[in-house]
C-alpha cells in the first residue's frame, strides 16, 4: 500500500479493501519507526489523523467522497494549522498555534484529505539544505548523512521515505522542484497566484508560491488541483475557474517542442547530473518530442537579483515577529526596545538575521536604487527573456540542481555556495512561471537526479502530462530507498 499511487488508493478506499483508518495507522506507524532516523517531520499529529480519517470513512460509506478522500497528507511547518502548532522551523515559533486554517490546509480539508502531521524545513522557508531548522536537518532517505535539498526538505522526504503518499510545500527560489531533485520524487510549483498564500507565513511574498509533492506527475495534479483555486483573502490570487490539473494526462507527447536554453547546458552542472538529464532529452524524442535550443540571456543574474528581492521582502514581512503579539518573548529585558531586540536575538536563526539585514540594507535610503530597483528591473528582463523563449517551444527543459545531494555540513558554512545551488530554479519565480522537477536518473553514489520542466503561465496541466508522459515509459519515479 505504500507504493500505490493516489488513484489506486482511492478506489481501495471506495471499494472497501482498505479503509482511511487502516491507511492512516500505516503511514502513522512507519512515520514512528522511521522519524527518529529522517527527521521529515517536526510534529505528527496522530489523534487529529484518526478522528480525520474516521471522518474520511464516514464520507466513503456516505458515497460523498472526492479523489483525495481518506488520503493521507503531510503539510509543510509553513501552513498555518488551527489546533496543531505550526513552527515555520522557527525558535520563534516553536509553540505558536494558529487560530485558523491555510487556505491550503482548508482546501484539503474539504476535500477529506488525513493530515499527519507538519514537516521540517528550512526557518521561515530560507535556504536549500534544510539545514537551517531549528528542528535539526532532515535527512536524505537515500543517504541519511546527505541533505535531502530546501527549504521543503521534510516534505520531500516524507514521500520518497513513503511516510505520506503526498505532501503540500512552498516554492520561492526552488523549495519544492531542488528537494525534489534532491530526494528523487516529483514537486510542481504553479504559476505564481494559483494557490493563496493566505496562511502560508510570509517568506518574500512576490516569488512565494504552494506546491505539490507526489511519487508521480498524476499524484501531483491531484493534490494540486485540490490546492489551486481563487480566494479573496489573498490579493494575489488569480482570478480563474478552478482547474482539472489531470485532464491533459495521457496526450501523446508526439510533435512536442522543448526547449533547451543554451545557458543552461552550458557550464556548472556536474558531470553525473549532466548525463542523466541528456538521457533523459533523448527519451523525450523518443517519444517524439523535438528539442530546439532557446536562450535565456539573463537567467545569469537570476541569483543576484533574488538575494536582493527576497530579503528585502522578508526583512518586511518578518518585522511582525517582535515579540509582543505572538511568538517567541525574551524572559528578561529593560525595556520594550531591548525585549523587541532581545526576542529576535533569541527568536531567529543565524541565515535568517543574515536575510533581514541584508533586506534592511538594500531597502535603506541611498542604496534602494543602487540595489533594490536594479534588482526589479533585472526581474523583467529575465520574465521577457522566457517570454521570447516560448515563442519557440512549448516547454522548457533542464536539469533542477547543479549537483546531487551533498553531505550535511558541506556548505552550511558558506551562504555563496548554498545560494549558487539554486541557479536553475531562481529565474521561474522571478518570471512567476510553472515549474516542476521530476526523477530522470541517477548521478554519483546512486543518487538521484531531477529533470526541470518550464511551463508558460497558467500551462500546468500541460507540464504534468509532459512529466507523465515521461513516467509512463520510464521507472525512475518508481525507484524507493533502502529504508525501513
Ligand atoms: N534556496 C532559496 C532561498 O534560500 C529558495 C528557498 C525557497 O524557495 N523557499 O531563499
Amino acid at each position: 500500500m505504500i507504493e500505490a499511487s493516489l488513484k489506486d488508493l482511492a478506489a481501495a478506499l471506495r471499494a472497501g479493501t482498505l479503509s482511511s483508518v487502516e491507511l492512516a495507522t500505516l503511514f502513522l506507524d512507519r512515520i514512528d519507526a522511521l522519524n527518529p532516523s529522517l527527521n521529515a517531520f517536526i510534529t505528527v499529529d496522530r489523534d487529529g489523523a484518526l478522528s480525520a480519517a474516521r471522518a474520511a470513512d464516514a464520507r466513503l460509506a456516505a458515497g460523498t467522497a472526492g479523489p483525495l478522500t481518506g488520503i493521507p497528507l503531510a503539510h509543510k511547518d509553513v501552513f498555518c494549522t488551527e489546533g496543531v502548532r505550526t513552527t515555520c522551523a522557527s525558535r520563534m515559533l516553536e509553540n505558536f498555534v494558529s487560530p485558523y486554517d491555510a487556505h491550503v490546509v482548508s482546501q484539503l480539508k474539504a476535500a477529506g484529505a488525513v493530515m499527519l502531521g507538519k514537516t521540517n524545513m528550512d526557518e521561515y522557508a530560507m535556504g536549500s539544505s534544510n539545514e537551517n531548522s531549528h528542528f535539526g536537518p532532515a535527512k536524505n532517505p537515500w543517504d541519511a548523512s546527505r541533505v535531502p535539498g530546501g527549504s521543503s526538505g521534510g516534505s520531500a522526504v516524507a514521500v520518497a521515505a513513503r511516510l505520506a503518499p503526498m505532501a503540500t510545500g512552498t516554492d520561492t527560489g526552488g523549495s519544492v522542484r531542488q528537494p525534489a531533485a534532491l530526494t528523487g520524487v516529483t514537486g510542481i510549483k504553479p504559476t505564481y497566484g494559483v494557490v493563496s498564500r493566505y496562511g502560508m507565513i510570509a517568506y518574500a511574498s512576490s516569488l512565494d508560491q504552494g506546491g505539490a509533492f507526489g511519487r508521480s506527475a498524476e499524484d501531483c495534479a491531484l493534490l494540486l488541483s485540490a490546492m489551486a483555486g481563487f480566494d479573496p483573502r489573498d490579493s494575489t490570487s488569480v482570478e480563474r475557474d478552478t482547474e482539472d490539473y489531470t485532464r491533459e494526462l495521457g496526450k501523446p507527447l508526439a510533435g512536442l517542442r522543448i526547449g533547451l536554453p543554451k545557458e543552461f547546458f552550458a557550464e556548472g552542472m556536474d558531470d553525473d547530473v549532466r548525463a542523466a538529464t541528456e538521457a533523459a532529452l533523448e527519451q523525450y524524442r523518443q517519444l517524439g518530442a523535438t528539442t530546439v535550443e532557446v536562450s535565456l540571456p539573463n537567467a545569469k543574474l537570476a541569483i543576484p537579483a533574488y538575494y536582493v528581492i527576497a530579503p528585502a521582502e522578508a526583512s518586511s514581512n518578518l518585522s511582525r515577529f517582535d515579540g509582543v503579539r505572538y511568538g517567541h518573548r525574551a524572559p528578561e529585558y529593560v525595556d520594550l526596545a531591548d525585549m523587541y531586540s532581545k526576542s529576535r536575538a533569541q527568536g531567529f536563526g543565524a541565515e535568517v538575521k543574515r536575510r533581514i539585514l541584508v533586506g534592511t540594507y538594500v531597502l535603506s535610503h541611498g542604496y534602494y536604487d543602487a540595489y533594490y530597483l536594479q534588482a526589479q528591473k533585472l526581474r523583467r528582463l529575465i520574465a521577457e527573456d522566457f517570454i521570447a523563449a516560448f515563442t519557440h517551444c512549448d516547454v522548457i527543459a533542464g536539469p533542477t540542481s547543479p549537483t546531487v545531494a551533498w553531505p550535511i555540513g558541506e556548505k552550511s558554512d558558506d551562504p555563496v555556495q548554498m545560494y549558487l545551488q539554486d541557479i536553475y530554479t531562481i529565474a521561474v519565480n522571478l518570471a512567476g512561471l510553472p515549474g516542476l522537477s521530476l526523477p530522470c536518473g541517477t548521478g554519483a553514489g546512486d543518487l538521484p537526479v531531477g529533470l526541470q520542466l518550464i511551463g508558460n503561465y497558467f500551462d500546468e496541466a500541460r507540464l504534468l502530462n509532459v512529466a507523465h508522459g515521461f513516467q509512463q515509459a520510464t521507472d525512475w519515479h518508481r525507484r524507493m530507498p533502502a529504508v525501513g
